[in-house]
């Protein structure tokens, strides 16, 4: 089992700090199509919870350098 570093950081959606996770290999492959671009090394995920009766989470993206790395923001869809 990999794991997968964590850092607080601003949220663009949530507007505060929040736990973010470096993306797993399924998400950065997914992120790879959804962008057409080769590299999402330097992406990660908020981790808030938006929703506390079924844990969903914001999954909203970022970037260790920028909050707000698209003109839309981009949220990863939750895994099945
Ligand atoms: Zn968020």
């Amino acid at each position: 089992m990999m794991t997968l570093r964590t850092k607080r950081y601003p949220c663009s959606t949530c507007d505060a700090e929040q736990p973010h996770r470096q993306l797993t290999r399924a998400e950065q492959e997914q992120l790879k199509e959804r962008l057409g671009r080769a590299g999402v090394n330097d992406f990660w995920i908020c981790e808030n919870v938006l929703d506390p009766d079924t844990g969903k989470q914001c999954r909203n993206l970022r970037t260790g350098w920028l909050m707000k790395p698209f003109p839309k923001p981009i949220r990863l869809p939750a895994p099945e």
